[in-house]
């Protein structure tokens, strides 16, 4: 059964581990997906199948222009998934506020700017589904990652209250927290560190992007639309919130 047959999804982060899982879980399961990120080489290495848009979603106007072009090409818009995410770990006695600025500039307030703007045809159609990345340093924080705990945590609170201003135009608005998974963002990590994490995961291994992306599928789709407002956490066990 192809879950999204019909519905168009926009894609933030495409060309990150977790963004080119969901974007290829969603093609496959019949959705036309729009993908997103700042690399156009990068994006047209995904393959066939993909309508792209380059942007850099933390710069002003592109959020706007994401979604017009959205329409344009694909018609209309039914999924956003706000996937795009930076880190810049530091220790708070060090950490610049350009750190602090640009992990929130990219990670909440392009999520912010991208709701608002899908939010006016998502309410005319009187269809939607908005899916926000945040993570489980959201919940539980962690050393050197005050910006980026800070912007993870507001990501739920932001959601909550989109969820609550348009549940009744049949608009769903979830995030959902991924655990350590494996993608770029991680490898980097030192190799003591990822030890560490690995002994807090009671299922004993590293989450996949498509775990994230499976997650993805069930809030995008009609099978979840009694659920809105809510964090679902992807994680191996390693919080139980
Ligand atoms: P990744 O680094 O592989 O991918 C992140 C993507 O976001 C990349 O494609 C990058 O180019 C894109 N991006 C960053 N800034 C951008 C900008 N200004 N404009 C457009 N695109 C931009 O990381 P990932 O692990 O795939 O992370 C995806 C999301 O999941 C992020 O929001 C991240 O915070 C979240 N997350 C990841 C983990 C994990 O363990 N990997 C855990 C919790 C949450």
């Amino acid at each position: 059964m192809l879950l999204l047959k019909d519905k168009v999804a926009l894609i933030t982060g495409a060309t990150g581990g977790i963004g080119e899982a969901i974007a290829k879980t969603f093609r496959d399961m019949g959705a036309t997906v729009v993908i997103t990120g700042r690399n156009e080489s990068k994006l047209k290495e995904l393959g066939d199948g993909f309508i792209a848009i380059a942007a850099d979603v933390s710069k002003p106007g592109e959020a706007d222009r994401l979604i017009k072009e959205t329409i344009e090409k694909a018609g209309k818009i039914d999924i956003l998934i706000n996937n795009a995410g930076i880190t810049k770990d530091t220790l708070l006695m060090r950490m610049t506020d350009e750190q602090f600025d640009d992990v929130i500039n990219t990670n909440l307030r392009a999520t912010f700017q991208l709701c608002r703007a899908a939010i006016i045809p998502m309410m005319k159609a009187k269809y939607g589904r908005i899916i926000n990345m945040s993570s489980i340093i959201g919940a539980i924080g962690g050393p050197g990652q005050a910006n980026y705990a800070a912007s993870k945590g507001a990501i739920v609170a932001m959601t909550k209250s989109i969820a609550a201003e348009v549940a009744s135009r049949n608009i769903t608005a979830n995030c959902i927290a991924p655990g350590f998974i494996k993608t770029p963002m991680t490898d980097v990590l030192p190799e003591e560190l990822k030890e560490a994490y690995l002994k807090q995961i009671p299922a004993g291994r590293f989450g996949e992007p498509s775990d994230i992306a499976n997650a993805c599928l069930f809030l995008a789709s009609d099978v979840s639309s009694y659920i809105t407002g809510q964090v679902l956490h992807v994680n191996g066990g390693m919080g139980r919130f």
